[in-house]
């Protein structure tokens, strides 16, 4: 299920919902270390950040795209 607002999209999963938004590469300037393959993501890449639609955001982590796809066959590894 999806649902678009405002660049941001509302996902639902095996592991609950999610809120994510694309990252162009322009706007990637810090080097990240992606949840689900426990590999950093260079400045430089577009990428996903994914958190959950309820608190502060606090809980905000940023995947490889293709990580974030695959990740509804895999739970992920914090
Ligand atoms: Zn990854």
């Amino acid at each position: 299920m999806l649902r678009i607002t405002g660049g941001q999209r509302r996902e639902t999963g095996a592991d609950g919902e999610w809120v994510t938004r694309r990252i162009p590469g322009a706007s990637a300037t810090k080097v990240y270390r992606c949840p689900g393959c426990a590999q950093e993501i260079p400045t430089g890449m577009p990428h996903v950040v994914a958190w959950r639609p309820y608190g502060d955001g606090g809980d905000r982590r940023h995947w490889h795209s293709s990580c974030w796809d695959r990740r509804s066959h895999r739970a992920p590894r914090y």
